[in-house]
This record gives C-alpha cells, sequence and structure tokens, in this order.
C-alpha cells in the first residue's frame, strides 16, 4: 500500500484532532480505551466497533454504523 502526501497529512490530522477516552464498549463489553474519530463519535481499540458518544446525565455508549469510515478505509 502506497501513502502519498496527501494521505499522509490526512492521517496526522485524524491523529492531531482525536482524543482517546476509556470507557465501556458495548460490542466486545471490555473496559478498553476508545479514539474519537469525530464529533462524539468513538472507536474501540479492542474490536474496532463504531460508538456514539451519548451524554445524557452520565455517558453512555452506543453502537453506530459509520459508512463513510468504512469508505476511507477502503482507500486507506
Ligand atoms: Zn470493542
Amino acid at each position: 500500500m502506497v501513502m502519498d502526501k496527501k494521505n499522509r497529512k490526512i492521517f496526522s490530522d485524524i491523529i492531531k484532532k482525536a482524543k482517546m477516552v476509556d470507557g465501556i464498549c458495548p460490542y466486545c463489553s471490555q473496559h478498553t480505551l476508545l479514539i474519537s474519530i469525530v464529533n462524539d463519535f468513538f472507536r474501540c481499540l479492542t474490536c474496532g466497533g463504531d460508538i456514539e458518544q451519548k451524554v445524557n446525565g452520565k455517558i453512555n455508549y452506543i453502537p453506530v454504523q459509520l459508512e463513510e469510515f468504512d469508505e476511507v478505509k477502503k482507500d486507506g
């Protein structure tokens, strides 16, 4: 796989913007690290499941399907 400059820049932008939180993943039920990919959407570093963070008095994580990020995966 060849990473051109543009892809590398996008990747570093993602890393710069990313934030990590720990929480319980609804997919694998592990207490794990979740990496923020955009806004309130997180990805489990254990199983790769996409999760939406809902703050409603307490933080809940719910499973989501992010089709646009599947496309990014295919390209990268
Ligand atoms: Zn998980």
